[in-house]
């Protein structure tokens, strides 16, 4: 695995690494400073952003995969990504982005 960029944002203090797998395939990940220490011990921030996807899309590790921004079990929607407590990203994984996850998603943002 080889990590290509770490940025922290200042809007909401979670922390985005970018890199490529061992698999080669990239990766974005973005979780709670907090997580991403104990995760990644040694491994700097190299800049400062003013949002990430972490705020401005709710990607994260830690957060619930249908897209709430709430963290990923303490969600109080009822999608199936919320009761079976399945994070909006996997660590190591791209954000799923198929057309059709896309477009769940961006209907359920209106039926919201
Ligand atoms: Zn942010
Ligand atoms: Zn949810």
């Amino acid at each position: 695995m080889e990590i290509t960029d770490v940025y922290k944002c200042s809007g909401c203090n979670a922390v985005t690494i970018e890199g490529i797998s061992d698999e080669g395939e990239q990766f974005s990940n973005s979780m709670k400073l907090k997580a991403f220490r104990e995760n990644f011990k040694g491994i700097r921030i190299k800049r400062t952003l003013a949002s990430c996807n972490y705020c401005v899309n709710h990607w994260g590790v830690d957060l619930c995969g249908c897209g709430s921004g709430q963290k990923v079990g303490k969600c109080k929607n009822d999608y199936y990504e919320c009761q079976n407590k399945i994070p909006a990203q996997q660590l190591f994984e791209m954000k799923d982005s198929t057309p059709k996850f896309g477009f769940e998603k961006s209907l359920r943002m209106c039926l919201n």
